[in-house]
């Protein structure tokens, strides 16, 4: 029997287009495609305009530029300061363009002389010869297997320039992307009803597609960017509007006989609360005090006392005979807040349990049943254990800490024992920008710890080139001496071929027995037992441990106020959120808190200028603006890589202006049409169920 031939739809795995095969697929699967639906999705980076190459005589500093030749020479050689430099010159008939890449020497294999590229990117002129550096390329490969592409795909037009993997070419998945848009059947499908198109002029959902895969001028792409970024701003803001009514008139727990533990709390603390977190505990009292569920996120800044605030809002409903859950995503972060919260619970009689992976199974009995018996007010424990059936029979509180860290938001939370909605909490370090909260998070409340606890000092932060490390180390060990803690930070724990990155594991050795000697050193990283990592954090906590030598799982949350040194290894590797929530493990305290950034190489322009942004900047918002600004909120918030949708294409700095017309619609279509049962929402309905069905299947009405 001749096997069925299948229907091609958005959820048609890859591998039924013709050249994909088990190891393609697998390739593809690491660029988040297994669907034709993701392939479509997998938008272009960006294009070259092959309708208009330029001659390279003229070139001009400054220039963004587009040039086609032959490759005349490719050659690599090592920098003075240790890193490589791979040059290539590209001829036309006119002049020679140099083309250089820093640190890519991997490159060099498919520089062939003789072989027509194409490059693009910003001119610059180094006494009278034009120089580009690290630009976009493309070499056009002569027999081989990328050969398999449709034609006339690839020049005389705009062409879509795609991110990649290794195992998949520019080529091919050009021809790939174009095979799945001839092929798909569904393509007339359109979340976006009629009326919308027309108001907004928007072209229909095949032509955007195909538009902005192989645009066929500049304003037929900027019309399919723009119907797709309002596409998923719009669906998305649906999506939480409808999250958002169906708790509306959901009940919650009611807490309306506050006791006397947090007045108790709050009376031995060694200082005051700031007026920031005075307000949020208003307004989070005031929600669950109101017999409606809580649905709120916490954002302040690292550093501005939400664990604090956690707490006392936990105390409010234990000191009213419930119980309390606080979900951390790492296990550090559970095992420190387990700690801290036992040693400010402990003196007001209230029972804390850490629940983790680690935990062994015969702890992990017994605090299920304290739980169970009621013995334990409030469990902490890690995101991914608690997720698993954990039965809480009072629990009227659930607070997720962190929550960037998850990407997009979880559904499952644990359930009460009554059945009834548990009160959430959300809390994040990571501000985000308004208009962006209102789409990624607009089915929660907001509140916003706006100041940082009396006392603190800015941190200062410098780049240091490494051969001026000495100068670190005496500054660090400075801090030492005066009784003060350091951070050592490296991207990488082991040392891998092909990559020169300096590693936690064998650097700690040096810094343990030479530039540290005389003090304890200890070592942190994620591939360590569970248990190691709590006594090495323990250690650090308790000012045993002088110096920690880790990787990020320090990122988060870590909470030493001691420690005012750190030193971030090859910081480029990092971004700025990330370095943000790093840095923010100093500067804690009321002591004076300084960050190095190491650096052991020439770094490109770019990320040199994410660095010195970094070091001029200490505010958690500026940043996370830039951060959104450089790369996106796809990259910038994790949503990308959770493969969950929307915001692949849409910025919300950026398309502002989208941004507010499609919450006016999608309010408008609401109102008309609470249920999306009318023929509009019908529209909407099925839209979002092809969209987003494999990420959030909508429930009837
Ligand atoms: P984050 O918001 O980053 O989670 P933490 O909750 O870990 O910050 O708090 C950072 C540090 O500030 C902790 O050591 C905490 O005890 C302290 N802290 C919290 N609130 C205050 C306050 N009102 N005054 C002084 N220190 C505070
Ligand atoms: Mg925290």
């Amino acid at each position: 029997m001749k096997p069925m031939k299948p229907e091609f739809n958005q959820d048609t795995p890859v591998q039924f287009l013709k050249s994909v095969g088990p190891a393609r697929a697998r390739a593809l699967s690491r660029l988040g495609i297994e669907t034709v639906g993701d392939l479509l999705c997998h938008y272009p980076r960006r294009y070259f305009d092959r309708s208009s190459a330029v001659p390279i005589r003229g070139l001009q500093s400054g220039q963004d530029v587009t040039v086609h030749g032959e490759i005349l020479t490719a050659s690599e050689r090592r920098t003075r300061t240790g890193g490589s430099l791979l040059t290539v010159t590209l001829g036309d008939d006119t002049g020679v363009l140099f083309c250089v890449w820093f640190n890519q020497k991997f490159l060099l294999k498919q520089f062939r002389s003789g072989r027509k590229m194409m490059v693009s990117g910003v001119v610059q002129m180094h006494g009278g010869r034009a120089q580009v550096a690290h630009p976009d390329f493309e070499v056009f490969e002569t027999g081989g297997k990328d050969d398999d592409s449709s034609p006339g795909l690839h020049t005389g037009r705009m062409v879509p320039v795609y991110g990649l993997t290794s195992g998949v070419g520019q080529y091919w998945l050009r021809g790939l992307v174009h095979q799945a848009l001839t092929k798909m059947e569904d393509l007339h499908v359109d979340p976006l009803p009629d009326y919308l198109r027309a108001a907004h002029g928007f072209p229909d959902r095949r032509a955007a597609l195909e538009n902005i895969h192989f645009p066929p001028d500049k304003p037929g792409l900027e019309a399919a960017r723009d119907r797709l970024v309002y596409e998923e701003l719009f669906t998305i803001q649906i999506l939480m509007a409808l999250r958002r009514d169906s708790r509306r008139g959901q009940s919650g727990v009611i807490l309306n006989k506050p006791g006397d533990l947090t007045t108790r709390l709050v009376g031995d603390l060694p200082f005051n609360l700031t007026a920031a977190q005075r307000r949020v505990l208003k307004e989070i009292l005031a929600d669950m005090r109101s017999g409606r569920s809580m649905h709120r996120l916490l954002q302040g800044d690292v550093g501005s006392g939400k664990t604090l605030v956690a707490l006392i809002a936990a105390l409010f409903v234990i000191e009213q005979g419930h119980q309390a859950l606080i979900m951390a995503p790492t296990e550090v972060l559970a095992r420190q807040h387990g700690k801290t919260l036992t040693g400010l619970c402990e003196p007001l009689g209230i029972g804390v349990e850490t629940l983790t992976g680690s935990t062994s199974a015969a702890d992990r009995r017994a605090i299920l049943a304290g739980v169970a018996a009621g013995e334990i007010d409030l469990l902490v424990g890690t995101h991914a254990v608690i997720q698993e059936n954990v039965r809480i029979p009072r629990l009227a509180l659930a607070v997720v800490d962190e929550q960037h860290r998850f990407g997009v938001r979880q559904r499952g939370r644990p359930a009460s024992g009554s059945g009834d909605p548990v009160h959430v909490l959300v809390m994040s370090a990571t501000p985000i920008p308004r208009s962006l909260s209102l789409t990624l998070y607009g089915d929660l409340d907001l509140s916003l710890i706006d100041e940082l606890p009396a006392g603190r000092q800015p941190i200062t932060t410098r780049i240091v080139r490494e051969k001026d490390e000495d100068g670190v180390w005496d500054a660090c060990r400075r801090e030492l001496k005066a009784g003060r803690q350091a951070y050592i930070i490296y991207p990488v724990i082991e040392e891998t071929e092909g990559q020169d990155l300096k590693a936690a594991t064998v650097e700690f050795e040096r810094l343990r027995d030479d530039v540290f000697s005389g003090h304890k050193v200890a070592l942190l990283h994620g591939r360590m037992k569970g248990k190691d990592k709590g006594a090495v954090m323990a250690a650090f906590s308790d000012g045993d441990t002088r110096v920690l030598v880790a990787t990020t799982v320090v990122e988060v949350g870590v909470d030493v106020p001691n420690a005012t040194a750190m030193v971030i290894h090859n910081p480029e590797r990092f971004g700025l959120a990330q370095l943000h929530q790093l840095r923010g493990r100093i500067g804690r305290g009321k002591h004076q808190s300084h960050c190095w950034l190491l650096c052991d190489r020439y770094l490109a322009e770019e990320s040199f200028g994410r660095i010195r942004f970094f070091s001029e900047n200490t505010d958690g918002f500026a940043l996370a603006e830039e951060d959104l600004r450089l790369r996106g909120p796809g990259d910038a918030w994790g949503i990308r890589q959770h493969g969950a949708p929307g915001f692949r294409l849409a910025n919300p700095l950026r398309d502002v202006k989208l941004v507010r017309s499609c919450q006016d619609d999608a309010r408008e279509l609401l109102e008309r049409d609470p249920g999306l049962d009318g023929p509009d929402g019908r529209v909407v309905r099925l839209g979002l169920k092809i969209a987003f069905g494999k990420f959030m299947p909508l429930q009837a009405g």
